[in-house]
């Protein structure tokens, strides 16, 4: 790579935040310039509904990486500022601010974001979503011990919420839609089990439920349901999840399927341009389809990969999807993706006890795992799923048979 060569990166947050750094290793040595419509140098997200709304966590201990380290690998900030148009053929960005700057690789990691609610009263004060710090604050602002909160959407994101804000000493009460919990990600017996522990904690759950609107003169005062019931709340959180910002691609004519369509590398169809993250729709060839994920451990992979691809090698981006999640004292770890199961193996007492593993397996094949509290199983869940190693399906259940004794 030429030393005056530019590299732009647009969106500043987790892939952003590995993608420049990488550059630097892989040996860019040009200008390296971060566009970020946000105020804050890249931070970690999944706190937000985690150890930053139970106020353990400060913005500054949010950050993926210290302005000092930017600086010292040269990496350049523009904050508060949107690109707005691609022009690819000049190779020009056109900001917010009306400025135009060219350059010579693009990078987009536009992430997500909110799904919004469509019903009235969504406007009132005290009806938040969860996606950044300025979120995180407005609703931290808003956390009154034993005042009460409705949570609308039985997600993950929702369910983190309702963990943490009963925590507070708040009264809460969780909507959804569906007629369980957590049902586009985990099976039956795992929603019941989220449902369960919730419940003994004190968070009410309602589903089959649909909020169609929300009443108050200036706040949020109550949620009414399609049931004709009304849930009292001070506070209203939703979570009903996230779609991918493609805009900006799509508009510069890049090709967008349920996100930005990326190769192996990260590559869009466009020579100059690689896209990582929230943002794109890729091949895994683990899984032998494309997916497109939500997930930290995914951003930080794939932006790896486009920093390679930028300086024009090589590096096929193709690990197994896995996630977490943190609700009370439950750690759950999950490996792999689910899609297509057609047999659940339980391992420990999911009915009576707060540590399991839900085992998922299609056509006798180990697809997925999710496990609470069962950080071995989680790694062994790991190795199998990658490849590296054969697991015994007939053992999965019994729980006299060691962990590690599971691979074969
Ligand atoms: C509350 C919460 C909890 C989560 N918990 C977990 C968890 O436990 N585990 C896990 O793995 N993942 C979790 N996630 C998901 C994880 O945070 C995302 O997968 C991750 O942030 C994706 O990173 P990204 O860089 O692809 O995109 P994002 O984090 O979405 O960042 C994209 C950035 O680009 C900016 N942007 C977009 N368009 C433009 C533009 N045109 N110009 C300038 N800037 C632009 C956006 O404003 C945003 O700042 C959580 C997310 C949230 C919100």
């Amino acid at each position: 790579m030429e030393p005056n060569s530019t590299a732009i990166i647009v969106g500043g947050s987790h892939s952003a935040a590995q993608l420049a750094p990488s550059l630097r290793q892989e040996g860019w040595q040009g200008r390296i310039l971060i566009i970020s419509d946000e105020s804050f140098l890249p931070y970690h997200r999944p706190p937000l509904s985690k150890a930053y709304l139970a106020g353990e966590k400060d913005p500054e201990s949010l950050l993926i990486r210290a302005a000092a380290f930017y600086e010292k690998a040269n990496i350049e900030f523009m904050l508060d500022t949107r690109v707005d148009k691609i022009d690819r053929s000049a190779q020009l960005v056109t900001l917010s601010t009306g400025e135009s700057l060219a350059y010579d690789k693009l990078a987009l990691c536009t992430g997500s974001r909110v799904r919004k609610l469509p019903i009235n009263g969504t406007e009132l004060k005290g009806v938040h979503y969860l996606r950044n710090i300025a979120d995180g604050n407005a609703i931290k602002a808003d956390i009154k011990k034993e005042s009460m909160a409705v949570i609308i959407g039985g997600g993950y994101i929702g369910l983190e919420t309702a963990a943490l804000l009963r925590k507070t000493g708040m009264q809460v009460t969780v909507l959804e839609t569906m007629d369980r919990v957590l049902k586009r990600v985990t099976a039956p017996e795992v929603g019941a089990f989220y449902t369960r522990v919730h419940n003994e904690e004190g968070v009410v759950i309602k589903t089959g439920v649909i909020a169609s609107k929300i009443i108050g003169a200036e706040r949020a005062e109550a949620v009414v349901c399609n049931t004709g019931a009304q849930v009292d709340t001070d506070l209203v959180i939703v979570g009903i999840g996230i779609i991918p910002n493609t805009e900006l691609a799509g508009d510069a004519g890049l090709k967008i399927d349920n996100g930005i369509l990326v190769n192996e590398f990260a590559e869009t169809d466009d020579p100059n341009i690689v896209a990582a993250g929230d943002c794109t729709n890729h091949p895994n060839q683990l899984l032998g389809r494309n997916i497109r994920l939500e997930s930290v451990p995914n951003a930080s992979e794939q932006a790896k990969s486009a920093a390679v691809s930028m300086c024009g090698n090589k590096k096929v981006y193709s690990t197994l999807p896995w996630f977490w999640s943190d609700q009370f004292d439950l750690k759950l770890q999950i490996a792999g993706l689910n899609q297509g199961y057609d047999q659940v193996i339980i391992r420990g007492d999911i009915h009576g006890s707060r540590s399991f593993v839900a085992w998922y397996l299609k056509e006798g094949q180990l697809i997925a795992a999710d496990c609470v509290n069962r950080v071995k199983e989680f790694m062994i869940a790991k190795q199998a799923l990658a490849g590296l190693k054969t697991i015994d399906t007939t053992k999965l259940a019994d729980e006299s048979v060691e962990p590690k004794e599971l691979l074969i």
